[in-house]
C-alpha cells in the first residue's frame, strides 16, 4: 500500500453545468481551458437537465461529491430550494448561477453574474462615481446588474430601469430597495426613457435585443441620444459587436461587450471552486480561437 502523501494539489473531480439548453454554452470551453492552464485536474461537463429532474440532479451532485457546479436557464431560481445556504448576493438577486461547498459542508448557492457584471466597470470607476446610469430590461441579468451597481461603491446619483413591462421593473426596484441607500432607483416605461438615456454616463442593455439570430434589434433606436463620455455596455455577447454598441460607438461612446461579463462571472465561479484566479488571458484566447473555428 502506498502511504506517501499525494503530490496532486487538487484531486481530480467533476464540475457540472445544469441547464437546458446547454449545447452552445461557452462555459465548458472557458473552465476546461483554465483547469488545463493551471494543472487543476477538474473536468467541466455540461448536463441537459429538465425542470422536473433538477432536484435529482442536485442530489446526484451531492452523492458523487462534485467539486461544484454552474446553474443556468431555466434553473437559476428553482435551484434555491435544493441548497443548504445562499451567499448574501445570491439571496439579494434571488437567483443562483454557482454551487460550491462551504468549509462546514454546506452546498451553497452564489450569484457570480453580479461580480462578472462589475469586472469591466471597476477599472473605469472614475467615469461613474456620482453619475447616472440606465439599464434596459428588468429580468435576471438586470437584477444582477442593479444589485451590482447599488453595492459597487460608485455611489450613482440616479439608476433608471427602462422596461417594456414597467411592473416587472417596479418589483425589481422594490426587492432591491434595501440596497438603495441613496434613493437612486427610478423606473420609466421604455418609450419614455429619452431624457434618462441622454443624461446617463452608463447605458446597459440587459434585454436580448440585438442577439443572434436578430442582430438588427436594439434596446434604443434613436442613436442621436448617445454621446461621447458614455459607457455603452451590452450584456449580449453573440454577436460581439451588436447594433447598440456599434451605434453608441459611432456617437463617441465607449463600447463594452457582453463577453467581459461572461468571463468575469466565470472567473468568480472558478475562484469559488479552486481558490485561484482564473487565467483569463488563456480563456480569452480560447474564446477567440473558438470564434474563428
Ligand atoms: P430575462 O430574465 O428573460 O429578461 C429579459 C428582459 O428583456 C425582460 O425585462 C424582458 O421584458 C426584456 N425584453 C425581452 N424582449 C424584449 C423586447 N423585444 N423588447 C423590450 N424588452 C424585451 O433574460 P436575462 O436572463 O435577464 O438575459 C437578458 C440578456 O442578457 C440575454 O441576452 C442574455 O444572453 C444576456 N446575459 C448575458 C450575460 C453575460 O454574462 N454576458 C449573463 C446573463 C444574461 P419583459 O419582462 O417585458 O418580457
Amino acid at each position: 500500500m502506498n502511504n506517501r502523501p499525494s503530490k496532486i494539489a487538487h484531486p481530480g473531480s467533476l464540475v457540472a453545468l445544469l441547464g437546458r439548453p446547454v449545447a452552445h454554452s461557452l462555459s465548458p470551453l472557458m473552465h476546461n481551458t483554465a483547469f488545463r492552464a493551471q494543472d487543476v485536474s477538474h473536468v467541466y461537463v455540461a448536463f441537459e437537465v429538465a425542470p422536473q429532474a433538477l432536484g435529482e440532479a442536485v442530489a446526484g451532485l451531492r452523492a458523487l461529491g462534485l467539486a461544484g457546479a454552474n446553474v443556468t436557464v431555466p434553473h437559476k431560481e428553482a435551484v434555491v430550494e435544493h441548497l443548504d445556504a445562499l451567499t448574501e448576493r445570491a439571496e439579494a438577486v434571488g437567483a443562483v448561477n454557482t454551487l460550491f461547498w462551504k468549509k462546514n459542508g454546506a452546498l451553497t448557492g452564489d450569484n457570480t453574474d453580479a461580480a462578472g457584471f462589475l469586472a469591466p466597470l471597476e477599472p473605469r470607476s472614475d467615469r461613474l462615481r456620482g453619475r447616472n446610469a440606465l439599464i434596459f430590461g428588468a429580468g435576471g441579468a438586470a437584477r444582477a446588474a442593479t444589485y451590482a451597481l447599488l453595492t459597487s461603491g460608485f455611489a450613482l446619483r440616479r439608476l433608471t430601469l427602462a422596461a417594456r413591462t414597467p411592473s416587472r421593473a417596479e418589483r425589481l426596484a422594490a426587492d432591491l430597495a434595501p440596497f438603495d441607500e441613496k434613493g437612486a432607483l427610478a423606473v420609466v416605461p421604455e418609450g419614455e426613457a429619452g431624457e434618462a438615456v441622454r443624461s446617463a454616463h452608463l447605458l446597459v442593455n440587459a434585454t436580448p435585443l440585438g442577439m443572434e439570430p436578430d442582430p438588427e434589434g436594439t434596446p434604443w433606436s434613436d442613436a442621436s441620444d448617445f454621446s461621447g463620455g458614455q459607457l455603452a455596455y451590452d450584456l449580449v455577447y453573440a454577436p460581439r459587436e451588436t447594433r447598440f454598441l456599434h451605434e453608441a460607438e459611432r456617437q463617441g461612446a465607449t463600447p463594452i461587450g457582453g463577453l467581459e461579463m461572461l468571463v468575469g462571472q466565470a472567473a468568480a465561479s472558478y475562484r469559488r471552486w479552486t481558490g485561484r484566479d482564473m487565467p483569463t488571458g488563456a480563456v480569452r484566447q480560447a474564446l477567440r480561437e473558438h470564434r474563428r473555428a
